[in-house]
């Protein structure tokens, strides 16, 4: 530890930085995905994740679980039958949370825009999308691209409460 100190800091003088830069730097380090495949785009997506593209090196890691997870990835079709489910699974995870949308189909409905019956146009009709990544399917280059953007995003925010905490105090004034 001290040789990375040495290396990294000790050269270069003291680091100044706030509270704030400092947790959203954090956060945004470390996000655990719940990957959501729904249709072809999931295969590029599970590409992502294994070793050839190495998102742990990101500080991204996927998690099975909503409650352990902090961006949902939707990667494909969103048909009518599955959006309760995802609105569902969204809502179980913590806050602060975040939601890619990847590849067409999740974007706008894709191929299934102007006949697809059976498919929502866009995941953004049932969840708030943080991050577009466009594509048939995108490659996990792009995926990564979207990733980034998100981490971009985050480090920009402002640290507050989550929305609950927000809300359950309004209610008591
Ligand atoms: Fe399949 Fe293209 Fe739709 Fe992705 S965007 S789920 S590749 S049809």
């Amino acid at each position: 530890m001290k040789g990375f100190l040495d290396q990294s800091f000790a050269s270069e003088g003291p680091v100044v930085t706030t509270v704030e830069d400092l947790l959203n730097w954090a956060r945004a380090s470390s996000l655990w995905p719940m990957g959501f495949g729904l249709a072809c785009c999931a295969i590029e997506m599970m590409q992502t994740f294994a070793s050839g593209y190495d998102l742990d090196r990101l500080g991204v890691f996927p998690r099975p679980s909503p409650r352990q997870s902090d961006v949902m990835i939707v990667a494909g079709t969103v048909t009518f039958k599955m959006a309760d489910r995802i609105r569902r699974l969204y809502e179980q995870m913590a806050e602060p949370r975040y939601v890619i949308s990847m590849g067409s189909c999740s974007n706008c409905g894709g191929p299934y825009w102007e006949h697809g019956y059976h498919v929502v146009k866009g995941v953004d009709r049932i969840i708030p999308v943080d991050v577009y990544v466009p594509g048939c399917p995108p490659r996990p280059e792009a995926l990564i691209g979207g990733i980034l953007k998100l981490q971009e995003k985050i480090q920009q925010e402002t640290i507050q409460a989550p929305k609950k905490i927000l809300a359950a105090l309004a209610d008591q004034s």
